[in-house]
């Protein structure tokens, strides 16, 4: 049975439905995304059932997180089909605003982010990125006013970076991590993979391939730099041009360099043509 979600346009809708729930004893749940939804995204609104009565996903591609040389117009959009999969899964409401609403004439607030935002990765290849992804990110949460909102963990620095900003900015919404979900044959789900060519999409597999052995090796007691080096030459020899590929302390995301160190997260970006995958994996 499908349940056509609510459509918010505008914040005060959006505010509207949440105070008409919260005065009925419900919890709200949310989870911000950019659209082009897949079973990743879908597998935030299921958790969020665990901590929450009713779930809102936002929907807002938005361009302060782009660099003038990324894909922000290229970017997948696909509403209809978006709003089918929400009334599948029988999800209570989708806000999505537009640009003009989200950033009106005379909108001048930056948010720049510290700590994990600065800890290198993506913020080496990608300097304005987090101070985008912050803004909005508080906007939404400011905006849904929700109990819990809910983040992918297939963005792990970006995870980090909410979570401080959250508790830095005393936004009073718990903020959860949801494990990655992948392809059958391990490949992260993400709606940039609709960009690979049949050639491109059997390579990515290599990056989960390569993050899986390594962490294996890692914990088997191989040394890091070693681990990561070997990576590098396998990931380089699929056809990527690789950004990174590091080991970071899951907590602190400072390098690691060897288990003794506390637990490891391993974290790699690379493009394969024109698309730019992002992956990490417990060790
Ligand atoms: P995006 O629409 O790509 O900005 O992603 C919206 C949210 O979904 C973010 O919190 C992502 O980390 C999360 N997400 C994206 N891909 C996945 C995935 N494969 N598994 C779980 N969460 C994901």
């Amino acid at each position: 049975m499908t349940r056509q979600p609510l459509i918010f346009r505008e914040i005060s809708a959006l505010r509207r439905a949440v105070a008409q729930w919260r005065a009925a004893g419900e919890t709200i749940a949310l989870v911000p995304t950019m659209g082009a939804l897949h079973a990743g995204h879908i597998s935030l609104v299921k958790a969020s059932r665990a901590h929450a009565t009713r779930c809102v996903v936002s929907i807002f591609v938005n361009p302060t997180q782009f660099a003038p040389n990324e894909d922000f117009s290229a970017y997948p959009r696909t509403f209809e089909a978006d709003l089918a999969k929400l009334a599948e899964i029988g999800c209570d409401g989708c806000f999505a605003p537009t640009a003009a609403e989200m950033y009106p004439q005379g909108f001048s607030t930056q948010v720049i982010p510290g700590g994990p935002a600065l800890a290198g990765l993506e913020d080496r290849f990608r300097p304005d990125h987090f101070a985008g992804v912050a803004q909005v990110v508080a906007k939404l949460l400011n905006q849904a006013q929700a109990d819990a909102a809910f983040f992918g963990e297939k963005d792990f620095q970006q995870l980090a970076v909410i979570r401080r900003m959250a508790a830095d900015l005393d936004i009073p919404t718990q903020i959860y991590g949801v494990p990655t979900l992948r392809e059958p044959d391990g490949l992260a789900m993400s709606s940039r993979n609709v960009y690979l060519s049949a050639g491109e999409r059997a390579a990515a597999v290599t990056l989960s391939q390569v993050l899986c052995e390594s962490a294996e090796a890692i914990r088997g007691g191989a040394a890091v730099a070693s681990v990561l080096s070997r990576a590098e030459e396998k990931i380089a020899a699929a056809g990527f041009a690789l950004d990174y590929f590091e080991a970071r302390n899951a907590a602190s995301l400072a390098p690691a360099a060897s288990l003794a160190d506390g637990p490891i997260r391993l974290l790699v970006a690379a493009k394969l043509g024109k698309t730019r995958l992002i992956d990490n994996w417990a060790v």
